[in-house]
């Protein structure tokens, strides 16, 4: 089937549409009603359905791929390179399970896992689904007041963490960060079940409250733990989003709509087919590590690989490597990381041997149009731009190259998944946009299976956050697009992104574009502050790539001429900073608030998810060092 007929069918006859759909996965009752939306912009996926996400991940695959890999956790840290057949898997996570239940963890309950992108994250993320306990993954980077928030909003009845990660070689003892979240939490919960990689020798138990994974284990060693059927409706796992623009917030998926939703993408976006192989290189804190380097591809019986590290240790060709080794058909990444080996010499990526590599996704922030020629040319192989948010769980907008690959617009990530009902609106009055005019991107409710079924235990903040930005009833995305007249979107940044030149709003990201087109440039980034006569006027930071003798006050005229030349005179940048690295949050977004708190000598905020601090004490010798560069 064409993707126009596809997309069409989702949206003029939903319930056929996902009727279809839902005979993907197994349901121990099958649904009684497709949907139900008599309370807008709630809505219920597959009413009465009943089912189980760890029985669609592994038990349903027994019959017919027992013994091909269903899991390899590699660790470019500690070199370990761990495999899991789907029986291998189905016997961690029925121990696993069982260790949870003589916990006293059962259906309803949460649990927060704090784990770095080992094996047991993924046993662990399992058990809880099959016996119906909520798990909410708190990314592994982050640090003990964020994990703290999280588990006084989670309420978890037990948490699981491990004694380190590990990053760039160091070390880093996530057990100290436990203690301190559990002390700074005011709903701890009893237990920490403590997974010992044996990398932090000096870790300390707090005798009654914390436990050694590896010695439950044993006492469940031959446990087989039954699957918990669940009413499609109910809670499967919480997520809070980043936190890039503000308080994270707890978005809850349901069982029934999400596993038909990773089950439809994984084949029609992503082009797995059962057997293959699907190297995601996401955290599993992250929404692109639970969909698709966990759910996605174990429902859909492929092999999902799982990456610990750098893409550049031990050195910048081990994804590639990987590639090679496993015979990895899609590969998804985040254009950070691709921008992080574009600083690299190129012959990294043309050790191996990648005739296997159909498709590299990309996916987390906008794509520049240099970044992705780039990674085209030397893969060889077409580059799949798709946007979503946590909050969708899946892609909103993406080619779907499982069912009939589109052209490829760099710059767009293309058209509206199955079941999204697009629209590019006038912020001041909802209505829609023409094509080529810039607009907010929105979905009309009811949202389709696998995204959020609201924010955890806070309707009310569901319906602000989302849908009180309309008179109509619509889901905002805050971030800005455009729709070419082929229909393809592009995004144009966050909706609080915006810069105000004398009247002229200018998005950041039209800017950025522009200047990253220069060679020289590896990333930039483009925040606007305040000027006196202008109101406010844009200045751009960038990293350049790795080659000597560029001259960088010639680079950052260039770069401003650029704009000029591109966008008109009044979206020149009034200076451009070279630094050594830009501001990012753990999920490898830039933090632009923090950027232009800076650059306007304010406090820059709670930094307390920003990846490396280094970062800010380069922008801040730049700020200073060179203040009119360019002016
Ligand atoms: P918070 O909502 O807590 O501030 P966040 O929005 O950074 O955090 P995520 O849900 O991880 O948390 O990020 C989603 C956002 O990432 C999107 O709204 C969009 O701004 C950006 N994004 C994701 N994919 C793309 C893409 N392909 N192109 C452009 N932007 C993208
Ligand atoms: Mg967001």
């Amino acid at each position: 089937m064409n993707y126009e007929d596809f997309y069409r069918q989702s949206i003029e006859q939903p319930e056929q549409f996902w009727a279809e759909q839902a005979r993907l996965i197994h349901w121990d009752t099958p649904p009684q009603q497709i949907l139900d939306q008599s309370n807008p912009p709630f809505r219920r996926w597959f009413v009465g359905g009943t089912t189980n996400l760890c029985y669609n991940a592994v038990d349903r695959h027994l019959s017919e791929r027992a013994d091909q890999l269903a899991l390899v956790a590699i660790s470019g840290e500690t070199d370990v390179v761990r495999e899991f057949s789907y029986r291998q898997l189905h016997r961690e996570v029925n121990v696993f399970a069982a260790v949870l239940q003589s916990l006293d963890v059962g259906k309803g309950d949460r649990v927060v896992i704090y784990l770095p992108n080992i094996a047991e994250a993924v046993f662990a993320m399992l058990a809880c689904a099959r016996i119906g306990a909520i798990h909410s993954v708190v990314f592994g980077g982050f640090a003990a007041h964020n994990l703290a928030l999280r588990i006084d909003d989670a309420q978890p009845k037990l948490l699981i963490a491990a004694d380190a990660g590990m990053r760039g070689g160091q070390v880093i003892a996530y057990k100290p960060l436990v203690d301190a979240a559990l002390s700074e939490a005011s709903a701890p919960p009893p237990h920490v079940l403590m997974i010992d990689r044996g990398l932090d020798s000096q870790m300390k138990y707090q005798a009654g409250r914390d436990l050694d994974y590896a010695q439950l284990r044993q006492t469940h060693e031959d446990a087989s733990v039954a699957v918990t059927w669940l009413e499609s409706n109910e809670p499967s796992y919480l997520l809070y989003t980043s936190g890039t623009t503000g308080k994270p917030k707890g978005v809850q998926r349901d069982v029934g709509g999400y596993a038909v939703a990773m089950a439809l993408s994984i084949r029609r976006v992503f082009d797995i087919a059962p057997g293959q192989v699907m190297f995601s290189t996401s955290d599993v804190g992250w929404a692109v590590g639970h969909s698709y380097n966990v759910y996605g591809p174990l429902i859909g019986g492929a092999t999902s690989l799982l990456y610990e590290g750098l893409p550049t240790r031990p050195d910048p060709g081990i994804w590639w490597q990987l590639c090679e080794r496993y015979g990895v058909h899609t590969m998804f990444s985040s254009p950070t990381a691709i921008r992080v080996l574009k600083k690299q010499d190129e012959s990294w990526l043309r050790k191996y041997d990648l005739s296997k590599l159909k498709w590299l996704f990309l996916a987390g922030e906008p794509l520049d149009e240099p970044t992705a020629q780039w990674i085209t040319d030397v893969l060889g192989v077409p580059v799949i731009d798709n946007y979503w948010q946590t909050e969708t769980g899946w892609p909103a907008i993406t080619l779907m190259p499982g069912l009939d690959l589109k052209t490829v617009k760099f710059g767009s990530p293309g058209l509206p998944a199955p079941g999204y009902r697009m629209k590019v609106i006038d912020e001041s009055n909802g209505m829609e946009v023409a094509a080529g005019v810039k607009g907010v991107l929105v979905f009309q409710p009811p949202l389709p299976p696998g995204c959020l079924s609201t924010v955890w235990r806070n309707d009310e903040r569901f319906l602000h956050s989302y849908f009180s930005h309309f008179k109509e009833l619509l889901y905002s995305s805050l971030d800005w697009a455009i729709r070419d007249e082929d229909g393809y979107t592009f995004i144009l940044g966050r909706t609080d992104d915006v810069i105000n030149v004398a009247g002229h709003r200018l998005g950041t990201r039209e800017i950025e574009e522009s200047v990253a087109s220069h060679p020289a440039v590896a990333e930039a980034a483009v925040v606007g502050i305040r000027d006196e006569l202008k109101g406010q006027v844009p200045i751009v930071f960038a990293t350049l790539r790795r080659k000597a003798g560029d001259d960088t006050t010639a680079v950052a005229q260039a770069m401003q001429q650029r704009v000029v030349d591109q966008l008109g005179g009044v979206a020149r940048p009034a200076r451009v900073y070279v630094v050594n690295a830009l501001p990012k949050t753990r999920s490898g977004k830039l933090l632009r608030r923090s950027l232009q708190a800076l650059a306007e000598h304010r406090d820059p905020g709670d930094l307390s998810t920003l990846d490396d601090p280094d970062a800010l004490d380069d922008i801040r010798r730049a700020l200073e060092r060179d203040p009119d560069r360019g002016g």
